[in-house]
């Protein structure tokens, strides 16, 4: 079954973007998902098609209209209607690799990018399932979060993937980060390949990785191990 995903934004002309290219493009071409993108400015109003509008009870920028981002959501249930409807948010659920499996296992999502101050409050109560972030920082826009949610989600999609093993020992999936990887040249600018690596003893290999995992993960993310 496709995954399908909806893009809602007032910039159609980043996407497909780089979600077109490499793995991602591939699997859009052999159908493994597909995308829609309803173009927000479609449902804008007055002869200037206007989007935004300056906020009540003053303070910088333009806050994006409730009638006119209904109005895009009430097109994108009807492309994608079993797909809950996600504003991209700094104010949202943190982003993790345990939320981009569970979505995986959605038949789509319609994904809903901001702009300017961001939107109406109203609309986002009464039409959107959930808010995600990608981050403690701010964006000019959700579109480069919608890259990064639908690259980590499809990632998890049978088929996406050419070798599937090589994904349950990437960083995070087993609470862990991931250990070092080496190839040709042998020796580079001095540097030679870890001897265990060479040796051919693939439960020493084995135990090598899962302790420069560990090693890591302790240097580098200890507050992924107190979480373990
Ligand atoms: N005034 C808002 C920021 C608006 S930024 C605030 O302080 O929270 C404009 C748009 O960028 C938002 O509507 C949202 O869609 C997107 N955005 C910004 N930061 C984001 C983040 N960390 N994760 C996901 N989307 C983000």
């Amino acid at each position: 079954m496709t995954f399908k995903v909806t893009v809602l934004t007032l910039f159609p002309d980043m996407f497909p973007g780089m979600l077109g290219q490499s793995i991602m493009g591939r699997a859009l071409k052999s159908e493994i998902w597909d995308l829609s993108i309803v173009d927000i400015r479609k449902f804008g109003t007055g002869k200037h098609k206007a989007v935004d509008d300056t906020p009540y009870g003053g303070g910088a920028g333009m806050v994006m209209r409730a009638d006119v981002v209904a109005e895009a959501i009430r097109e994108a249930k009807e492309l994608n209607p079993n797909a809950p409807v996600i504003y991209m948010s700094a104010a949202g659920e943190k982003f993790t690799a345990a939320k981009s499996h569970e979505m995986a296992k959605l038949d789509g999502v319609i994904l809903l990018c901001g702009h300017y101050e961001g939107i109406d409050q109203r609309v986002l109560d009464a039409l959107v399932d959930f808010e995600l972030s990608i981050g403690d920082y701010v964006l000019s826009g959700g579109e480069v979060a919608v890259h990064v949610v639908v690259d980590a989600v499809l990632r998890h999609i049978p088929g996406v993937l050419g070798n599937h093993d090589t994904l349950s020992e990437e960083s995070f999936e087993n609470g862990l980060l991931e250990y070092p990887h080496y190839t040709r040249p042998e020796a580079w600018e001095g540097h030679s390949v870890p001897e265990v690596l060479r040796s051919g003893h693939h439960a020493n290999i084995e135990k090598w990785r899962s302790e420069q995992s560990l090693k890591r993960t302790q240097e580098r993310r200890p507050d992924l191990l107190a979480k373990k």
